[in-house]
């Protein structure tokens, strides 16, 4: 396509993620052509590739669009030229740190990612080249991406797999100093499987996406990067090769060398495996390799249960590696021992990550505790205020969270660098001077753009499987902004508990229907394709909010990604959290949730014992531990419903001059104090402060 010599730049634009979280963006796309924007998820790229030409050629006549374009590249240019935190601090410079995770949530036109593991690396990336901190991130183009989700007319999880065209995707083939594409050679039992490597831009740093569907690989390889978390274990072992020995070789062979390694989730933890056979090829010692690979790495673990980790027979592992383990000049038992769980006689990545990192840590304070406790096993006679996990709770990119109208009114009241200055708790203080009604505008607003995608949502459903005309009004016609508004959305994994409000089917009716107080809850979120009890869950819910009682009151809204997440994280009044705890890590969309002035109400788990503060939202229960799960899930129900009809509703129907005056103190509140602590930049300096600097530091190791 010819692009008009006036808007040059907008290819460019399109080519990095950094214009997918500016408020500016969706209206500048939406000028040249509105229904193509939808109709191409949001995705600058593909809208480009799609776009008649004619419409560019009237961009580039209309003023407003070219003050537009104007304004978000001088912001562009001023993100890329401007002094960063890093620079600032660190004027010595010298680090580079490599990323690996095995899904990336950046944006919804790259589905490469299942849920809160995957967005947590993407605001991880995000935020490390806000602060300028040199970051390689390293994952897989999963061609089928993760599934997408229709809810048929029997309130069934139905699974498609989108196909991604390339084309329509910013990312481009790395290319080798001669021109030709970098595709790499990795062992993967006694074949030789090859890797392409792509790239994508996003603001200052680059990620690096390694594929394995190319014309060399046969049928059978060319599906180990199809799908996230798809296929059996073979697939699964395969997809943990190409991740972390062909991610550390593609670094390698891009020329970078990384100072500092992180494994986000014991998924990337073959990169030690690696490292060690690049330092034993050179001549060093077994012990040697171990130390000097040990003192550059870090290592995350997100997971509370021990059926969550990553685990392989031993027969697998010896199978799959076997090229590795012989070039590693290591025997089998010797090799094994690099992540030998003594307890389940298995090869455990969180093992080979764990004993093979300078540091660990979980992603709250509590969830490091747990993990100590779950991991004490590996640590035989250890006390457990010794066993080394530290912690570093959970933030978001707060510029891809915070709805463009409420980035608005913080510039107003915030000034405009409030994105810069964010960690900053003084400056969110002024949050208090915004006039209660402008803040309930601006949440009304918002409240009705989820209202108006919901309904488009559920529309899009119900045509589809032919349900009758009345049964959709009466699901939707109730949804105004009057009405006070719960929304649970994640992934369906039954610890998060999705059902626990429908376990006393008859008390919610009643809380819903109440005349002068009525509610409504969405519900949304997608099952993985093996766990039919999540799905059950899904399929009850559907089925209620069928019935009468609840036709309009209860709405479960498919496919959830995170262009739904930003409507329904922004656009209702509180945001449910109810895992069992304690096995929710850390949780994050309860920080999206209160940047926009959407209030928390949680169980005492995760990150929300760190944020609540009485006043800021509302808390489940108490800190308790049950003596088994149905007691602990029967108590929360119960305490749950009562702090919804004794405190939650009341205080918000409490409404003077058409203000609810009470419910707009917690949301200053909690804006005031969440959005300042829980978000991705001030996760990163923490990660930068305690890990990355000093293991970058180990200068003198004693070899
Ligand atoms: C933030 C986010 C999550 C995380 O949800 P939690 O239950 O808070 O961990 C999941 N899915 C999407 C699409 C998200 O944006």
């Amino acid at each position: 396509m010819d692009i008009p010599q006036k808007i040059s730049r907008i290819r460019e634009m399109a080519s990095d993620l950094w214009f997918c979280w500016q408020k500016e963006t969706p209206a500048l796309f939406r000028m040249l052509d509105r229904q193509l924007w939808e109709e191409t998820n949001h995705n600058p790229t593909k809208f480009l590739l799609h776009l008649y030409p004619q419409r560019l050629d009237q961009g580039a006549k209309n003023p407003e669009f070219l003050k537009l374009y104007h304004q978000l590249l001088k912001k562009y240019d001023h993100y890329l030229n401007k002094e960063t935190w890093y620079q600032k601090n660190y004027p010595q410079g010298g680090l580079l740190i490599a990323y690996f995770s095995a899904e990336l949530g950046l944006h919804e036109s790259l589905p490469v990612y299942g849920g809160g593991l995957g967005v947590l690396a993407g605001d991880h990336c995000k935020s490390s080249g806000d602060l300028g901190i040199p970051l390689a991130g390293v994952s897989i183009l999963y061609k089928n991406g993760y599934f997408g989700q229709k809810i048929n007319a029997h309130g069934e999880q139905e699974v498609t797999y989108p196909v991604l065209n390339l084309k329509e995707i910013p990312i481009t083939p790395c290319i080798r100093l001669d021109g030709s594409s970098l595709i790499l050679p990795v062992e993967i039992g006694e074949k030789i499987v090859f890797i392409k490597v792509w790239q994508q831009k996003i603001g200052r740093i680059h990620l690096y996406l390694l594929d394995t569907d190319i014309p060399s690989n046969s049928p059978t390889d060319k599906k180990i990067t199809a799908q996230l978390y798809g296929g059996n274990e073979k697939t699964r072992i395969s997809q943990e090769i190409v991740l972390g020995i062909g991610g550390v070789k593609a670094l390698r062979a891009l020329n970078l060398a990384p100072t500092v390694w992180h494994i986000n989730e014991g998924h990337a933890a073959f990169l030690i495996i690696e490292r060690l056979r690049e330092l034993i090829k050179q001549g060093r010692s077994f012990s040697s390799a171990l130390r000097e690979v040990k003192f550059r790495t870090v290592f995350t673990t997100h997971t509370p249960v021990p059926a969550g980790h990553d685990v392989f027979s031993k027969e697998l592992v010896l199978i799959y590696l076997s090229q590795i383990i012989r070039q590693m000049a290591l025997t089998p038992e010797e090799f094994l021992a690099l992540g030998w769980d003594e307890t389940r006689h298995v090869f455990n990545m969180t093992k080979l990550a764990l004993f093979h990192s300078i540091y660990a840590n979980g992603v709250s304070r509590l969830h490091a505790e747990v993990s100590k406790k779950i991991f004490s096993g590996m640590y035989p006679g250890m006390p457990k205020e010794q066993i080394p996990i530290a912690s570093v709770t959970n933030g978001v990119h707060l510029a891809s969270w915070a709805a463009p109208q409420m980035k608005k009114l913080l510039n107003k009241y915030l000034g405009i660098n409030w994105i810069d200055n964010q960690t900053d708790a003084r400056l969110w203080e002024k949050v208090r001077q915004i006039p209660p009604e402008e803040l309930w505008q601006v949440h009304q607003s918002l409240k009705k753009d989820m209202i108006r995608f919901i309904r488009s949502n559920v529309y899009r459903r119900f045509k589809r499987n032919l349900e009758p005309a009345l049964l959709m009004r009466e699901t939707i016609n109730k949804l105004t902004p009057e009405v006070f508004t719960i929304g649970f959305a994640r992934r369906f994994a039954t610890y998060k508990r999705a059902d626990l409000l429908i376990k006393d089917a008859d008390r919610l009716a009643r809380l819903l229907n109440n005349a002068k107080r009525p509610v409504i809850i969405i519900y949304a979120g997608k099952a993985h394709p093996a766990d039919y009890p999540g799905q059950k869950i899904i399929k009850q819910i559907c089925s209620l909010a069928k019935e009468e009682r609840f036709r309009g009151r209860i709405i479960f809204v498919e496919n959830y990604d995170m262009h739904a997440a930003r409507y329904i994280l922004s656009g209702v009044d509180l945001w449910l959290n109810t895992p069992r705890r304690p096995l929710e890590a850390s949780g994050t969309s309860g920080q999206k949730a209160a940047v926009n002035g959407v209030i928390n109400c949680s169980i005492s788990d995760g990150w929300w014992p760190e944020a609540a503060q009485g006043s800021n939202g509302f808390t489940i229960g108490e800190d308790l531990d049950f003596i088994n799960e149905s007691v602990q899930d029967e108590e929360n129900c119960r305490s749950l419903f009562h702090l919804l009809e004794e405190k939650i509703i009341p205080c918000y129907y409490q409404q003077e001059n058409g203000l609810p005056e009470k419910w707009i103190s917690y949301m200053k509140e909690s804006m005031a104090t969440i959005p300042w602590y829980f978000n991705s930049d001030r996760m990163v300096k923490e990660y930068f402060e305690k890990f990355y600097k000093p293991a970058a530091m180990n200068r003198d190791i004693p070899f």
